[in-house]
């Protein structure tokens, strides 16, 4: 579903992410790990175009990402055109970025009523389906600010959801949350990962990458170190630099 070759990307002249391949097939889900700054969350932001990147190719679900290929030359695509890529691939962030003056209900809806032109009873009926998903089945005209951290997370997950995506890119989803408040997170992503959700989640949950990652991808500083099951990565890393940094993890 997913195929990246070579992708380049400096901010002002610093290479962050230096020629990274991966391939993530439709089902899978890939845990992205290494250290702070090695380049993960911005080669997450690189799949769905909120960076463009500077050289390399990335293909979901077959188009290519953020450009037209003619003869061999990349040409940029309209902002439009790279919205409606981005329609199939739903992101959650480290911070939840609801709609604060909406209720969880209103949060979910939005997408598929302004951005698909849903119809509100059909997008309300979906959402409520999929907020009881997530297990916020008494949450519907809860605040933003009358949630948890959990809660929210929970609710910006229901709503990356509601638009059907292909393809779900979680940016270390619980760093931000309370000890007591990670697990309820994780679960609601297990259950998406056994339901056949295709996933890359950057994360520094060990046990989650361990229980649910089909395969881990060990990146630091912009190159993709080693990569393969849970087994042999986490618990039998053959490169130096991944048992240094799974060391510290400990
Ligand atoms: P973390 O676990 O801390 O989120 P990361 O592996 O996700 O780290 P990135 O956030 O991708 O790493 O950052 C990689 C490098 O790129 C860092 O040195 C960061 O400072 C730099 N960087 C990221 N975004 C920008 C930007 N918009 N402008 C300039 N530098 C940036």
């Amino acid at each position: 579903l997913v195929h990246a070759v070579n992708v380049t990307k400096a901010f002002h002249g610093t290479e962050v992410l230096k020629g990274i391949d991966m391939d993530v097939h439709k089902g899978e889900v890939v845990c992205l790990l290494g250290p702070s700054g090695s380049g993960k969350t911005t080669f997450l932001r690189c799949i769905n175009q909120l960076e463009t990147i500077d050289g390399g190719r990335i293909w979901v679900d077959d188009n290519l990402m953020g450009y037209v290929d003619k003869g061999g030359r990349l040409h940029r695509l309209h902002d439009k055109e790279i919205a409606a890529q981005r329609r199939d691939i739903g992101m959650v962030f480290q911070r939840f970025n609801l709609f604060p003056h909406m209720t969880a209900l209103q949060n979910v809806m939005e997408g598929p009523v302004q951005v698909k032109g849903a119809n509100k009873g059909q997008a309300k009926a979906r959402a409520k389906e999929l907020l009881d998903r997530v297990g916020l089945g008494d949450k519907h005209g809860a605040y933003p600010a009358q949630l948890s951290g959990g809660q929210q997370q929970r609710v910006a997950i229901a709503r990356a959801l509601a638009m059907d995506p292909k393809l779900m890119l979680f940016d270390e989803p619980t760093s931000a949350l309370d000890p007591e408040l990670v697990g309820e997170v994780l679960d609601v992503m297990k259950e998406l990962a056994k339901a056949g959700m295709t996933m890359i989640v950057v994360t520094h949950e060990m046990s989650f990458a361990r229980d649910v990652a089909d395969r881990v991808v060990f990146m630091d500083a912009g190159v993709v170190v080693e990569e393969g099951p849970p087994s042999q990565c986490i618990d039998a890393p053959q490169h130096e630099r991944t048992r240094r940094f799974l060391q510290r993890m400990r």
